[in-house]
């Protein structure tokens, strides 16, 4: 019997089809290909060697071992943003909105190594990698034009990555995008009404109920939301209140980036290496101070694929219950 679940930070429904699906392992990709990659690929413009290949770099964080890059920044050769010499609306007519696409989009090499996906690193690589995310991101929000900024990451084909190599990227837009714009309505309303922050409440609440609880210590609570779109949807909060993933300190980041590489580790175990996108939701940038917004990860593995009911109503059909792919996740905890 499936169920319609509301989700309550985006308004969104989602249909939990349990049944179509079998047991949460059955839709598993055990043995990709990406475990034979070399370390090194001639060709590759960001394997080390070859960074005259793409532009120059923004940001170079190094390893303490060989004190060469470990990680690195640059701006995106094709760009789907890029900075313009002017921003401002160009809309045709009373209907039709736009404004210059100027804004920003990085690449971020995650490490020299062609085949060091997440979850074979270590806490240290880990650190460097969610540190130079902080960095650009600031150095993003700092433009002047920047109204959001969105890091993000696809692991795998399926998840829409054209290089192997292992990267993120990060978008500063000119404007909040809607989805965005609407979990932070959603947030705001339920803060005037409550005074509470939603994302605290949503928390204590699968603590409370704790069958969708992947881990939780004292510092971040991950758990398979209860209107999950997609089996294994993963959400990593931190149990400190904070708007902006701007703001974290050291620590904190420190801490994030060992529950992200223990996260990802527990994915891989649990379902075989799916691909993924992760996504790090923090308040836009004229709303990093107010009190009800909280910033957080989704993580989205790719194992089914959107059709039409999906693109044509938005409502996803999940063909596993959070509440059993939470339990496959904690199993398969080191
Ligand atoms: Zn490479
Ligand atoms: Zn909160």
């Amino acid at each position: 019997m499936s169920e319609l679940r509301l989700n309550p930070a985006t308004g969104e429904w989602v249909i939990i089809a349990a049944d179509r699906g079998g047991r949460p392992h059955d839709f598993a990709h055990p043995g990709r290909s990406r475990r034979k990659l070399p370390p090194l690929v001639e060709g590759c413009p960001f394997c080390p060697g070859n960074e005259g290949m793409t532009p120059n770099a923004l940001l170079e964080l190094p390893s303490e071992s060989s004190g060469r890059w470990q990680v690195r920044a640059f701006p995106n050769k094709y760009p789907a943003l890029g900075p313009g010499s002017a921003s401002g609306a160009t809309s045709e007519g009373p209907l039709f909105a736009a404004v210059t696409g100027e804004g920003a989009h990085e690449v971020l090499v995650e490490t020299p190594l062609h085949n060091r996906f997440p979850a074979d690193r270590d806490d240290g690589e880990m650190a460097l990698l969610v540190q130079a995310y902080q960095q650009r991101y600031l150095a993003l929000q700092s433009h002047r034009s920047t109204k959001y900024v969105l890091i993000f990451k696809n692991h795998g084909e399926g998840a829409g990555t054209s290089i192997e190599h292992p990267h993120s990227q990060i978008i500063a837009a000119p404007v909040v995008p809607e989805k965005e714009q609407r979990r932070c309505q959603i947030a705001c309303e339920h803060y005037d009404r409550t005074g509470r922050c939603l994302y605290c409440d949503i928390v204590n609440e699968e603590l409370r109920l704790a069958s969708r609880v992947v881990y939780h210590d004292n510092q971040f609570v991950v758990f398979h939301p209860f209107a999950a779109g997609r089996p294994a949807e993963t959400w990593i909060v931190p149990r400190d209140h904070a708007p902006s993933f701007g703001h974290v300190d050291e620590q904190g980041l420190r801490a994030f980036a060992s529950v992200l590489l223990q996260t990802l580790r527990q994915l891989r175990t649990a379902f075989g290496d799916p691909d993924f996108n992760y996504a790090i939701h923090t308040a836009p940038k004229d709303e990093e101070d107010r009190p009800y917004y909280h910033w957080h990860l989704q993580l989205i593995p790719r194992m089914t694929k959107a059709a039409g009911l999906e693109l044509g109503s938005g409502m996803y059909v999940n063909v596993a219950a959070p509440e059993d792919t939470a339990e496959a996740m904690r199993q398969a905890r080191p």
